[in-house]
């Protein structure tokens, strides 16, 4: 374990080594922890309740948004908690620590046939993803990630380390389910049901130029609700190679069959403008490795990103005009060769009658589509305008927006609702009960 202070050598280097955005919050903790065992865990949150200090958490990094760096805080980072702890090929049960990153766990379970619907880029740890809810590889099957969280190993606000599952706690382990940065505890071990290995994983993608853009999202929000859900539906208006604009289109698609995949991807060959597609690779059979190379293509590390995204069940005619603005204002940095910044519209669809039925538990608030806006730049000159686009195009749409995600919060700049009224009030009760001190920071805000 390593303790640094702000007048240690290497505090600063910790302390930007926690956000992976790097456009990091200006605030600086007073502890940082960098944790390698649960009694070093017990012992930070001990010291920093004896000393009067909040605490904040990092496993993978990847809060866009940096929640853990608060000024005053005691910091305690579990990036080196990143063990596989345990993989059990019968029970389907796997044991991680929260700092290992969905990439990794994945490559262990599919040597053994196995599976888990961990996060889409490389580098996203597993312990922010699942707290969060956390939408992974073929969600859309088996819900979001944190479903399928069977129980936690927790230290607690006064130090003691406790399981929590259906029969002990169960309260903590109903917010553990999805109350993300609000978690008021420091879970240290995730337990996890994963899955046979899907025996079909197919690439179905096509690139269409961006003046077909109302064509193609009014295609989409038709066949949203009929796309088979072992297929995830993204279309991603983004900057090409040349610089101008175009919209792929992408159905990762996990069947159980070469014959059911090539039936799904048929879907995507509907389109009234397949005819305008410049690339078109409607079936190609794909690892995963190819889905995290093409997905960290499009978020670069060393990059400054400030993203913010909806749910919405609106039809595409009413989110046509606001995604043609996003699209026609989407940041540029003229430092950077390419830009990156991009749009994302998911089709997730709970309500398809394949999905599976969610759990009592603190992630309560989704939709049929997944909108979500991404500024990326790197010249810190343009923080200004840069870190506000992405709340202010989805302020410009939230009469159509029945939430926000917290996977890609954006909280500080447009509180937006990610629970329901009775699940927010569950959370208070919750808290109260668990962490009645505020020892432990929450979310930047919350509407
Ligand atoms: C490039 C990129 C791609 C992404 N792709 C996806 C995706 O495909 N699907 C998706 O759902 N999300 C995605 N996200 C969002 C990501 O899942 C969340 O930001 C998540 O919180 C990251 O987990 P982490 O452990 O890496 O983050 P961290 O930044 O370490 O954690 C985020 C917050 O969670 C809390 N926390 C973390 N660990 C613990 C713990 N062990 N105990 C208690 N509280 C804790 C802290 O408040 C912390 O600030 C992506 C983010 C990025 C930057």
């Amino acid at each position: 374990m390593s303790i640094l202070t702000p007048s240690d050598h290497g505090y600063e280097d910790a302390r930007r080594a926690a956000v992976w955005n790097r456009r990091i919050p200006n605030e600086n903790p007073d502890v940082i922890v960098l944790a390698e065992t649960a009694d070093d865990v017990i012992n930070a949150v001990n010291d920093a309740r004896a000393a009067g200090r909040k605490v904040s958490i990092r496993s993978g990094g990847h809060s866009w948004s940096g929640n853990h760096i608060r000024q005053g805080a005691t910091l305690i980072d579990l990036s080196r908690m990143n063990s596989i702890v345990e993989i059990n090929r019968e029970a389907k049960r796997a044991i991680v620590e929260p700092g290992c990153q969905g990439t990794l766990l994945l490559k262990e379970l599919m040597a053994l046939d196995l599976f888990f619907p961990v996060g889409h880029c490389v580098g996203v740890g597993i312990g922010g993803f699942l707290l969060q809810g956390g939408f992974g590889w073929n969600s859309r099957v088996y819900g979001p990630a944190c479903m399928s969280v069977t129980a936690v190993d927790v230290v607690t606000a006064d130090g003691e380390l406790v399981r929590a599952d259906e029969n002990n706690h169960p309260d903590l382990y109903w917010a553990a389910r999805g109350s993300g940065p609000g978690f008021f505890g420091v879970v240290i071990r995730f337990h996890l049901k994963v899955y046979d290995r899907p025996k079909a994983i197919v690439n179905c993608a096509y690139i269409y130029p961006a003046e077909v853009l109302e064509d193609l999202f009014t295609w989409a929000g038709e066949i949203g609700p009929k796309v088979p859900i072992q297929m995830e539906l993204i279309l991603l208006p983004h900057f090409g190679f040349d610089g101008g604009k175009e919209i792929p289109v992408a159905g990762a698609t996990f069947a159980d069959s070469e014959e059911e995949a090539r039936e799904i991807a048929k879907i995507l060959e509907t389109s009234p403008v397949l005819d305008r597609a410049t690339v078109a690779m409607p079936y190609v059979p794909a690892q995963m490795e190819d889905f995290f190379g093409a997905v960290h293509f499009q978020y670069p590390d060393n990059h400054r990103w400030c993203p913010d995204n909806m749910w919405t069940h609106a039809s595409a005619a009413e989110l046509i005009p606001g995604i043609r603005e996003i699209v026609r204002t989407l940041p540029e940095d003229p430092s950077d060769t390419q830009n990156f910044s991009h749009l994302q519209w998911m089709n997730w669809g709970p309500n398809h009658p394949d999905a599976p039925e969610r759990p009592d538990m603190a992630f309560s608030n989704e939709d049929e589509i997944f909108l979500s806006a991404y500024a990326a730049w790197s010249d810190p000159a343009l923080d200004e305008t840069h870190s506000k686009w992405a709340a202010e195009r989805m302020r410009g749409m939230e009469h159509l927006s029945t939430g926000t995600q917290l996977a890609d919060e954006n909280l500080s700049q447009r509180p937006s609702r990610f629970m329901t009224d009775e699940n927010y009030a569950r959370y208070d009760e919750y808290k109260a009960k668990y962490d009645p001190d505020d020892l432990f920071h929450t979310w930047w805000d919350r509407p």
